[in-house]
């Protein structure tokens, strides 16, 4: 056998997209032992999750992270819901009680890049090629790069393995919730737009949503439902979406196109986030509808709050290690539940029922506690109750 893994660690974590990525960069912070697997062969180099909210860059920044992201991304400093020009809605992010009075969009691939960079400046790696095959309590199962199977023993083990989650399903903890009949379009292009680089738009239309978000270098994402999406959707499938529900007094042009891809989501939670040695983290754990952006960000907010009890466990304090789920699984729960009333109100078709829709939202928009509960929600801020005492 071809030994690529020490036999011990304190910590195996098992995926290195961004919740293990971010997991792995506070352990090392804190000096604590530990693996970082994944069996790909490289790390995703698509664009794939577009939004870093607030509390996420406040986490982020006790790493040191943030910085470089900002650096990296595009301030939006509010969120529109319209139903074609007309705004129905407008979250603002300004003003609420931050560093980061902001969303800020970056893709995917350039928030792994950095959290990589930064892992590989306190010394930790991604040992990639390093598949989890199997989990019997700290033991865990790897295939390595030439296929040859290894064991190592771990005092605790982090999921952060995505949806089709191997430590979940090794662990026994079922995953329930079910899928959404549409799937989701997202592309990344170039727009002739006439709106304000500092907003996020959200158009609602009876035949789908579609968003419109500014990113870095020019570009724009684009997210559409439809009921049965092109593998790989096109300039002019892209076009049709904003011409079908986009702005029609200033419409949008699209004039290039350099990502684009379709997929189908699903809205679950793991029934438990801990069995035993073995913790659950990011996709692993959940998985919901994209409106709102919350995917990435909810995960790495988990990796940042499993890292703190891990850390005290294996430095010898008393760690409360079930106050993980506590703490963290109504959080997702909430995340599911949110990002579904926003999906379904997005896709309501019944002519009567939009017109009620619109102007409940219109009414709400009105007032600047229902904006300002909506900013903490989305932000992620309202996970801190000593900020929000004006919501309650
Ligand atoms: C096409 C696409 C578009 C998306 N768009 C958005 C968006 O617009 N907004 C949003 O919020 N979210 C979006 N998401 C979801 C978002 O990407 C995820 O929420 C986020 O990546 C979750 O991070 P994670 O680290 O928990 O899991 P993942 O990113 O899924 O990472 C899991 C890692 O585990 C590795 N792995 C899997 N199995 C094993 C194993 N057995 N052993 C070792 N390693 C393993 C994988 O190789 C991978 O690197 C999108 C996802 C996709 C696929």
């Amino acid at each position: 056998m071809n030994r690529t893994l020490p036999a011990t660690t304190d910590v195996v974590i098992a995926g290195a997209g961004p919740t293990g990525l971010t997991l792995a960069c506070a352990l090392a912070a804190r000096g604590i032992d530990h693996l970082l697997l994944d069996g790909a062969e490289k790390g995703a180099n698509t664009s794939r999750a577009a939004v870093v909210h607030a509390r996420t860059l406040e986490v982020l920044d006790e790493l040191g992270v943030s910085d470089d992201l900002c650096r990296r991304g595009i301030e939006a400093t509010k969120f529109t819901v319209r139903d074609r020009d007309r705004a129905l809605f407008q979250v603002p992010f300004a003003g609420l009680p931050t560093k980061y009075p902001y969303t800020l969009m970056l893709p995917q691939d350039q928030t792994e890049r950095i959290l990589t960079e930064h892992l590989e400046a306190s010394g930790g790696a991604v040992r990639w090629r390093h598949r989890v095959t199997g989990l019997d309590q700290g033991t865990v199962t790897v295939a390595g790069p030439d296929g040859s199977v290894q064991q190592v023993r771990a005092r605790y083990v982090a999921g952060c393995d995505g949806m089709n989650s191997v430590v979940r399903e090794q662990a026994g903890i079922g995953f329930t919730g079910s899928r959404y009949a549409e799937s989701f379009v997202l592309a990344d292009v170039t727009l002739t737009w006439p709106y304000e680089l500092d907003e996020v738009h959200l158009f609602f239309a009876p035949r789908g949503l579609v968003v419109v978000a500014p990113l870095p270098d020019g570009r724009y994402r684009i997210v559409a439902t439809l009921d049965d999406a092109p593998e790989h959707p096109t300039v002019d499938d892209v076009q049709r979406l904003l011409d079908e529900r986009g702005p029609r007094v200033r419409p949008g042009t699209v004039t290039g196109l350099t990502w684009s891809s379709r997929f189908r989501v699903h809205h679950r939670l793991a029934d438990t986030y801990r069995r035993g040695p073995v913790f659950l983290a990011g996709d692993a754990a959940h998985v919901h509808s994209p409106a709102g952006g919350q995917g990435m960000n909810t995960g790495i907010q988990d990796a940042v709050a499993l890292a703190r009890l891990l850390s005290e466990a294996v430095g010898g304090g008393a760690a409360d290690l079930d106050s993980y789920e506590a703490e963290r699984r109504p959080v997702a729960a909430g995340v599911v539940a949110m990002t579904d009333r926003l999906t379904r109100a997005a896709t309501v078709r019944n002519p009567v029922a939009r017109v009620i829709r619109n102007a409940a939202l219109t009414v709400a928009g009105r007032s600047p506690r229902l904006q300002r509960k909506m900013a903490f929600n989305l932000s992620e801020l309202s996970i801190d109750d000593a900020r929000s005492p004006a919501l309650r």
